[in-house]
């Protein structure tokens, strides 16, 4: 628990880090101790080497999923919400989703009630990581996957019940619709709201960090005023926001002779089934990618395995203010306390999060070390079965190898 440290602020729109921000944490469910301890260790030991005492995290543990069942009869305590709402960064491990019962994915309640409407998820190669590719090393992506709406807002009903019957009968009957009586029924809302906040978000981001393009993945040629309208309000953003700053792949055929000019970002967009062949094949062609939900959901998974990563994927859950920064796999029930399973997925978040917060430098520090650390060959069993002549570690040790690597990689990178 956090015995002192300060809040970390919102004022004007931008986030206001003090030297010893609070941040809060959940540990996880299944895996996820065994992960955490691994993480902590190298995120401490990095903000330690980098600042040099100047900086310093100060945790607080904060309860969901098993454990918070365990200690206060829920899966997801109101004050676990309010401490984030308080804190406004927190990272957390994998997390069980109770089969059945009418409980919901905690992840998705989490991002629901914090309105954490981007989940942003780098896709970029480790050297050294087996991937089933020939060129890994073309994928350096980040996919914004729009987090609240589309088919995973909950709202459906089972075939056969009253609910489902009711909303058939008037489909049919009010809206003219041609469907089945025995059909089970969701519906896939997509907004301007949702769709305009996560553009914004991704083109700021693109521009911030000098990305090349932004690319609309969505499936608008079948799903017109939902995937389809994804797209047209994604352009709006683009051009009636950032005209100054951006050039669309149209216009770059219609008005430079399809030479981007110097200095743009470019805006353009793909078919959702042409997107997956594309990442395949022209994989150097893709940098910022904005998605609507399912699309996402596919999409990450599928960029994350091309470079071997699926078990090492970063990612975050954004909005403004609040965010959450996660594993992207499960709680590997079955490795639960053998402290055997690779933490490269929080411990990459992690390092997402102290670029968030702004200090970039023990972001790249973790990344660096992390990636030396495989370039090693000194890896967990997932890579190890994998790599040939690669040494076996432990979660904890692999973490300890990380550290180790640190001092070289200050040096090297002239911290
Ligand atoms: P999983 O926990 O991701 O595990 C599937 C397999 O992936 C594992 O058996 C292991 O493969 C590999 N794996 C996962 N994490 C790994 C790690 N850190 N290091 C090395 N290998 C790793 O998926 P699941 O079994 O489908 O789901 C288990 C629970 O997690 C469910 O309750 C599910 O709802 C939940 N879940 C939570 C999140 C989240 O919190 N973000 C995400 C997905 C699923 P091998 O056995 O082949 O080595």
């Amino acid at each position: 628990m956090a015995k002192q440290g300060t809040k970390i602020g919102f004022e004007n729109g931008k986030l206001v880090v003090p030297d010893d921000p609070i941040i809060p944490f959940i540990e996880g469910d299944g895996t996820g101790p065994d992960i955490w301890r691994a993480s902590v260790m190298v995120f401490d030991a990095a903000v330690d080497k980098v600042y040099k005492g100047k900086k310093k995290i100060f945790w607080k543990e904060i309860y969901a999923g098993e454990k918070a069942f365990k200690k206060f009869n829920t899966w997801l305590p109101d004050e676990t919400l309010k401490a984030v709402e308080e804190h406004i960064v927190g990272i957390k491990g994998p997390l069980t989703t109770p089969v059945g019962g009418g409980i919901r994915s905690l992840n998705v309640t989490l991002r629901q009630k914090l309105n954490l409407f981007a989940c942003v998820r780098p896709v970029k190669y480790i050297p050294s990581v087996p991937s089933p590719v020939k060129h890994p090393e073309k994928m350096n992506v980040i996919i914004f996957r729009e987090n609240t709406e589309d088919v995973y807002s909950g709202i459906e009903w089972a075939q056969g019940t009253p609910e489902a019957t009711k909303v058939i009968k008037f489909l049919k009957e009010e809206m003219g619709a041609k469907m089945r009586d025995d059909a089970g029924v969701g519906i896939k809302p997509i907004s301007i709201t949702g769709t305009k906040q996560l553009m914004r978000m991704a083109i700021k981001y693109a521009l911030d960090k000098k990305r090349k393009s932004v690319t609309i993945d969505h499936k608008g040629n079948i799903m017109k005023y939902t995937e389809g309208a994804f797209r047209e309000w994604a352009y709006q953003v683009a051009k009636e926001e950032f005209r100054d700053k951006i050039v669309t792949e149209d216009e770059i055929e219609k008005e430079y002779n399809g030479k981007a000019p110097a200095g743009k970002l470019i805006v353009k967009d793909r078919i959702a089934d042409n997107m997956f062949q594309q990442v395949l094949t022209r994989a150097d062609e893709y940098d910022i990618i904005v998605t609507p939900n399912l699309n996402g959901d596919y999409l990450s998974d599928a960029c994350a395995a091309q470079i071997g990563g699926l078990g090492m994927a970063p990612g975050g859950n954004i909005g403004i203010p609040y965010a959450m920064f996660e594993a992207t796999h499960g709680t590997a029930p079955k490795y639960a306390g053998q402290d055997k399973v690779n933490p490269g997925s929080v411990i990459l978040s992690g390092a997402m999060m102290f670029e968030y917060l702004g200090w970039d430098p023990v972001s790249e520090v973790i990344k660096e070390s992390l990636g030396a650390t495989i370039k090693q060959k000194r890896v967990t069993y997932d890579l190890e079965r994998q790599m040939e002549g690669a040494k076996l570690l432990k979660s904890s040790e692999f973490g300890k190898a990380i550290v180790e690597n640190m001092d070289g990689v200050i040096k090297k990178l002239k911290i």
